[in-house]
């Protein structure tokens, strides 16, 4: 085991149990009301990852087949596909939940070089980029009501993340992040919320950018993670969420997202599948 972060020891914020062979996701990791956070997912993948690898994780892919059950054990398997590759599942009763894998290689990049320059010259703003963060103002919608207390967005989550991303051009959003220092892992930013991090907020500009149409939501579909060197934690000037929308293609929508250093270092790069449905179906009614 080569990390020790807060979802793999005994606490509230424990996810992983290794010696039961569960995970067991707490409500305050709750993405919709009554189920799990994707990115949450994504990142216990990280954890799993850790324990069975002998190199760090550099990537991983997780498939969410279907909504996560909050205060519930999961079993979870882990299976050698390869030197540095394993197959991993959650599931219940037999059922999968979650399936993918993790990697100490990187198997294929997740985003072009184009797209990753682009996300990383926002690492620092532009003055008017910068007051165009500073003056928006956001107008309450289904984001921030329907998923009120989402670990990784919800404005209402006590014991959340509460990143709100907010255009920064018509195309990029963003937001600084001062990461609480309950987070860290050998004295770094831990895996599990670096990874969280960019999973909702990467669909924050759907409405306003309009790939969403006004009666639409999205669920998490698949979620890709390729993984730099460890975030720092108690830096002053914070870690930057920067996140672009790729494309929508019929009911899919793909987007770039990465959790960078003002100094332009990617820490996390993350691709996610969005999958459209009604917004009673998002929040699971
Ligand atoms: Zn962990
Ligand atoms: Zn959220």
């Amino acid at each position: 085991m080569n990390h020790s972060c807060l979802s793999c020891l005994p606490g509230p914020d424990q996810v992983v149990d290794y010696q039961a062979k569960v995970v067991n996701l707490p409500k305050h990791f709750r993405g919709p009301p009554a189920s799990g956070n994707g990115g949450v997912a994504a990142g216990l993948y990280a954890c799993l990852g850790a324990g069975t690898l002998s190199d760090d994780v550099a990537q991983l892919h997780v498939r969410l087949h279907r909504p996560i059950p909050l205060d519930t054990d999961l079993d979870f398997r882990i299976e050698k596909t390869g030197d540095s590759k394993r197959a991993v599942s959650v599931s219940q009763t037999k059922t999968d939940v979650l399936s993918g894998w993790v990697s100490s290689t990187v198997q294929e990049p997740l985003m072009t070089d184009e797209t990753l320059s682009e996300l990383r010259s926002h690492s620092v703003l532009s003055p008017q980029q910068q007051s165009r963060y500073d003056e928006y103002v956001e107008v309450p919608g289904p984001s921030s009501v329907d998923f009120a207390e989402c670990f990784v967005c919800g404005p209402e989550a006590k014991l959340g993340l509460r990143l709100r991303l907010r255009p920064v051009t018509d195309e990029i959003f963003w937001k600084d992040w001062y990461p609480d220092h309950r987070w860290v892992d050998n004295g770094f930013l831990a895996a599990l919320p670096a990874i969280a991090a960019l999973d909702c907020t990467s669909a924050a500009g759907f409405h306003l950018n309009g790939v969403l149409g006004e009666h639409e939501s999205c669920l998490l579909g698949t979620y890709d993670a390729q993984l730099g060197p460890a975030a720092p934690l108690n830096d002053s000037d914070g870690l930057r969420i920067i996140s672009k929308t790729r494309k929508r293609e019929g009911r899919k929508i793909f987007t770039d997202i990465g959790l960078f250093s003002p100094n332009g270092t990617a820490h996390v790069l993350g691709k996610a599948t969005w999958i459209v449905v009604s917004p009673e179906v998002a929040k699971g009614g």
